[in-house]
């Protein structure tokens, strides 16, 4: 019986170091192979094994991996391909994980003649991901031939081997460099935990739902903020009514004050300079903000 977890990373690249951070951040300490491509989790059984991210949903699929960190681009493609060869899809979502955030877009040469989806009828498209592109182009009625490329896909207009592309964009500081204008987004995406649908050992599955339980914990503190402040208390109700994300605030007496007390509160949103001007407004003072690191339940 196995009571380990093995997870699969990107092993470097854009998501590789976050992905690690996270399993850091909940609290799994790793000891490395001498090749660095395994880690094994010592203060918690699981196991990371670093890949090329292309690779992360295949080895869910076929049960090698229980999880995987990898963007929903590369998951879609993957099912988008697996569909297509008539192969089971054996791996799902199990959460966003807010990082590698990108969306993937079709995109033309600036000021050319391809301003809408529609005029791209019967010309090439670049891309590296030609499942989902074509799959894209056949939902919105568009016959257009699609070219796969490994890499570079934004220079393939100026070397005359496509008409338009279609890939990742985040600030599209990259397709500006190209001359290239976006006309249409085809995903949205962002890095997320997968799971493999393979069996399970009953040790495994709480294993994971204890690894969910200290990433969103992880999540959550991230998003909140401690505050605390002095307020009025005739004005308590409209000062935790400006607090983002509070039910029901901590009161305490300050010493010699009748008149105010001080709030201690958990934000579990996020907290901005406007609130905290609000706060000010509505009568509060002395206000802090102070960062959460774990939260639980
Ligand atoms: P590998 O060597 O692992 O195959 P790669 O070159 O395919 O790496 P990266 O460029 O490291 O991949 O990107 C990994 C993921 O990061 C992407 O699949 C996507 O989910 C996310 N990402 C976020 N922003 C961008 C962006 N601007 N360009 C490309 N990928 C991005
Ligand atoms: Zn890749």
């Amino acid at each position: 019986m196995t009571k380990r977890l093995k997870i699969a990373i990107q092993s470097k690249g854009r998501l590789a170091e976050e992905s690690l951070d996270l399993l850091q951040a909940c609290g799994i300490k790793f000891r490395r192979s001498k090749d660095k491509l395994f880690w094994y989790g010592e203060n918690f059984p699981l196991d990371v094994i670093r890949l090329r991210d292309d690779d992360i949903p295949q080895v869910m699929n076929a049960g090698v991996c229980e999880l995987g960190i990898v963007g929903e681009n590369v998951a879609a493609e993957v099912r988008y391909e697996l569909e297509k060869l008539g192969k089971s899809v054996e791996f799902e979502l199990l959460e966003a994980l807010g990082f590698g955030r990108c969306r993937l877009s079709i995109a033309a040469p600036e000021g050319g003649v391809f301003e809408t989806l529609a005029s791209l009828n019967g010309k090439t498209i670049a891309t590296s991901y030609p499942y989902i592109l074509s799959a894209f182009l056949k939902d919105n009625d568009v016959q257009a031939n699609v070219v796969e490329l490994k890499g570079s896909v934004e220079i393939a207009p100026s070397l005359g081997v496509a008409d338009a592309i279609a890939d990742l964009v985040s600030t599209g500081s990259t397709l500006v460099a190209h001359r290239l204008a976006e006309l249409d987004v085809m995903l949205q995406s962002e890095a997320g935990l997968y799971q493999s649908m393979c069996e399970k050992t009953v040790e495994q599955q709480e294993l994971i739902d204890r690894l969910l339980l200290r990433i969103r914990g992880y999540q959550s503190a991230q998003a909140s903020k401690y505050v605390m402040l002095h307020a009025p208390k005739n004005k308590i109700d409209a000062i935790t009514a400006i607090l983002p994300g509070v039910e029901t605030p901590t009161l305490m007496n300050l010493e010699h004050d009748e008149e105010r007390v001080a709030l201690h509160a958990v934000c579990k949103e996020g907290v901005f300079w406007g609130h905290l001007e609000e706060l000010k407004e509505a009568g509060a003072s002395a206000i802090l903000v102070l960062p959460v690191e774990k939260m639980l339940g």
